[in-house]
């Protein structure tokens, strides 16, 4: 029976809808549905510009960044946001190609601080060295359990309606705060951003997926690869995962890499991988990802093997 036939017949061969642009919240702006991430980047602004362009041109145009990026623990705190904002002064149009995410929120040695006059300063400063009069997207970096919710969703609110930030989201934030912070919030949050990877699996079934479908936030992955882990497995676990990665990316004609940011994107919430790698080559390869095609049959092996258990 030819492959075409049998997709048609065999349930176990149904693919999952394909990767398409993904929309902020309710704000209008759309992104691609993969990111690259800056938090690793300790190169030149030069560095940092050739990396851009990568993933410019490869049609990935969600950048991400923190304020915190280059922070080494006594130094660096703003260095990658100026580096990033020295590449967009030099290459102002570069400005327009990009949905631009950046995080406030963490303040070593503190660690965090999220009283709207801080806020007010960080979103300020972030402006600054980005070299930019708006922000496409503010993320709370973690969440600073002594800021009540109320005050930080007046400051979220203020940066929106002072044209500052077009759209607000959180990271590291639990089902319930995120739930808290939005019954303050006039804006809603547009986006989340989770630590996820087939290596930590938490954010699918602790009810972080389900609440970003039912208030419509984009879900952002961090490290999905593991931060790196999922390419050197050392644990019986990793290498069980890399293993069943492996598999499905020799069915499917791609690298283990591919395979995972794949697997995340095959999930009906949206989510978005962000490359972490400063590789010019590793982000180009990365954008290759959009022509997987994963069928249910494939997931769930992913998924069993992440587990560790078999599903019931
Ligand atoms: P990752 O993709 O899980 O890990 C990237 C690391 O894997 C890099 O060191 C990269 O090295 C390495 N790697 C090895 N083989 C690779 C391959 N074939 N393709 C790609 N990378 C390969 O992501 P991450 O850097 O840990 O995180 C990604 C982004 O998430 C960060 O840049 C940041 O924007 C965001 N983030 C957010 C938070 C948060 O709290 N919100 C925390 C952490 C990260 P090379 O650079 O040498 O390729």
């Amino acid at each position: 029976m030819q492959w075409c036939n049998l997709r048609k017949t065999d349930p176990r061969m149904t693919v999952l809808p394909a990767p398409a642009r993904r929309t902020l919240g309710n704000t209008g702006i759309t992104v691609s549905p993969l990111a690259w991430g800056m938090w690793r980047s300790d190169g030149s602004p030069q560095d940092v510009a050739v990396c851009l362009h990568a993933a410019l041109d490869a049609g990935v145009d969600l950048i991400d960044t923190a304020d915190i990026y280059g922070w080494n623990g006594q130094s660096g705190f703003g260095d990658v946001e100026g580096k990033l904002g020295e590449v967009l002064r030099a290459m102002p149009g570069l400005r327009q190609r990009m949905v631009l995410a950046t995080k406030g929120g963490i303040t070593p040695p503190v660690p965090y601080d999220q009283s709207r006059e801080y806020m007010a300063r960080a979103l300020d400063a972030s402006l600054n060295r980005l070299g930019t009069d708006v922000i496409d997207l503010y993320l709370i970096h973690r969440p600073d359990v002594l800021t009540h919710p109320q005050e930080l969703a007046r400051f979220l609110d203020d940066a929106v309606t002072s044209g500052k930030v077009r759209a607000v989201g959180v990271s590291n934030f639990t089902v319930a705060q995120v739930e808290t912070l939005s019954a303050f919030l006039g804006t809603p949050l547009a986006a989340t951003q989770p630590e996820i990877s087939p290596l930590r699996i938490e954010p699918i079934d602790n009810g972080e997926m389900d609440q970003a479908m039912r208030l419509d936030l984009l879900p952002m992955a961090w490290s999905p690869l593991g931060g790196g882990r999922l390419m050197q497995p050392k644990t019986a676990r990793e290498k069980a995962v890399a293993a069943a990665l492996d598999a499905v990316a020799e069915e499917l004609g791609t690298s283990r890499a591919l395979a995972a940011y794949g697997w995340l994107m095959a999930h009906p919430a949206g989510i978005v991988p962000i490359v972490g790698s400063q590789r010019p080559a590793r982000i180009i390869e990365a954008a290759a990802v959009i022509e997987q095609r994963w069928t249910r049959t494939q997931w769930y092996r992913v998924f069993t093997a992440a587990r560790g258990v078999p599903l019931p």
